[in-house]
């Protein structure tokens, strides 16, 4: 089946009971024994799986073309789950820009014994020389938040196959239907699914795919039901149910961010856009190759200062202030106050998570923001 379908059908069947045709929410924690010890729905207890969370973990899977999905309570808790899976002693190599968190998970685990170096993955002589110190995991995310700087999967991922590294690649931002990394050799796939995938703002989870089964993915099983950040059943529902119309979503996004990015470029308060779909962006061939359509994310500069840049943010009125990304509402942010002060990020950005409005009512908001500048 095609992308489209599995999003609707894979990890799903009709309720054989009822006949219910979405999936009911088992909320039971526990699950009967039988005479001969086994379970009859292949579930005993909720924390090790529970029907919703397969059936999420088997869509989520599939879409990716991977082994085997992990679900987990929160984005966050999927990339603590690979950090989990390493030893002491084991070295992480991240990209100089992605999501600012991690970089404050990879920072905590530094006192756990793991080494961790940041590189420019757009330069792959750069990462190149990282490698050639031992490596356990190569970490990815393109496009970056935020930025939406692009690396080259294939080209990263047979890089730390050369250094016998593990690649991760975090593609919240590009969903499984923009862009499968399993497909470029990346071994594990990330999902923030509080953003694209639940599509709604309205719930928080993550997920991993794994490429095959083998010593990481027992690892990050033994995380999962051991550790038991595992998200609830009704989260898995949700979801499961965004997942369903992640295709038609996407398909909107694109197209009002494409709008939204080719206007910004024209206008005279803008210095800078970043997305992957403007031709002078420096990664567009790769993303073109590497990716079905260039995502509703756009990032720009205004001209001036951080102060100039705060307040075009705090005039939109249909472009909601707020942080996080994906759901059908436009998002706006001043990324490097949300970071902090180790943010890296230039102080004049602005991150904006074009939604689903008419893509009229998004630029004259925008217009009436940006034109209160001068
Ligand atoms: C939001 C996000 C995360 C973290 O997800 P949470 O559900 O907030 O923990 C990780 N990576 C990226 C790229 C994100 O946008």
């Amino acid at each position: 089946m095609r992308p489209e379908t599995l999003a609707i059908h894979a990890g799903r069947q009709i309720d054989p009971t009822t006949g219910a045709v979405t999936v009911p929410i088992h909320l039971s924690t526990t699950f009967a024994r039988q005479e001969d010890g086994g379970y009859p729905g292949g579930t005993s207890y909720s924390r090790y799986a529970n029907p919703n969370r397969t059936s999420l973990e088997e869509a989520l899977a599939a879409l990716e073309g991977g082994a085997r999905g992990f679900c987990f309570s929160s984005g966050m808790a999927a990339a603590q789950a690979v950090f989990q899976a390493l030893k002491p002693g084991d070295r992480v190599v991240l990209p100089n820009e992605y999501y600012f968190v991690v970089r404050s998970l990879a920072a905590m685990f530094t006192e756990w014994g793991i080494e961790v170096e940041e590189v420019d993955q757009s330069d792959l002589s750069a990462v190149k020389n990282a490698l050639e110190k031992p490596t356990t995991v190569l970490w990815l995310e393109t496009p970056s938040n935020p930025q939406l700087k692009i690396s080259d999967l294939s080209a990263l991922a047979a890089l730390a196959k050369d250094a016998g590294a593990w690649t991760v690649c975090d593609n919240t931002w590009a969903t499984p239907m923009l862009q499968n990394p399993i497909e470029h050799g990346i071994d594990v796939v990330l999902h923030a699914t509080t953003k694209y995938i639940g599509g709604h703002s309205d719930v928080l989870g993550g997920a991993l795919v794994v490429r095959e089964e083998g010593s990481l993915s027992e690892k990050l099983s033994a995380v999962q039901i051991y550790g038991g950040a595992v998200p609830s059943p009704f989260e898995c529902w949700l979801a499961l149910r965004g997942l369903s119309s992640l295709q038609a979503r996407m398909r909107v996004h694109c197209e009002n961010a494409r709008i939204v990015a080719n206007w910004l470029q024209g206008r005279p308060e803008v210095e800078r856009v970043c997305y992957p779909g403007l031709a002078d962006h420096p990664g567009t061939d790769i993303a073109h190759r590497q990716m079905r359509d260039m995502g509703g994310m756009v990032s720009f500069w205004v001209r001036g200062t951080e102060e100039d840049a705060r307040k075009v943010a705090n005039r939109c009125k249909l472009i909601i202030e707020a942080t996080s990304l994906g759901g059908t509402h436009s998002l706006i942010e001043h990324r490097k106050s949300v970071e902090g002060p180790t943010s890296n990020t230039p102080a004049q950005l602005l991150r904006l998570s074009v939604g689903l409005e008419h893509p009229l009512d998004i630029l004259e908001d925008l217009h009436q923001a940006l034109a209160g500048t001068n």
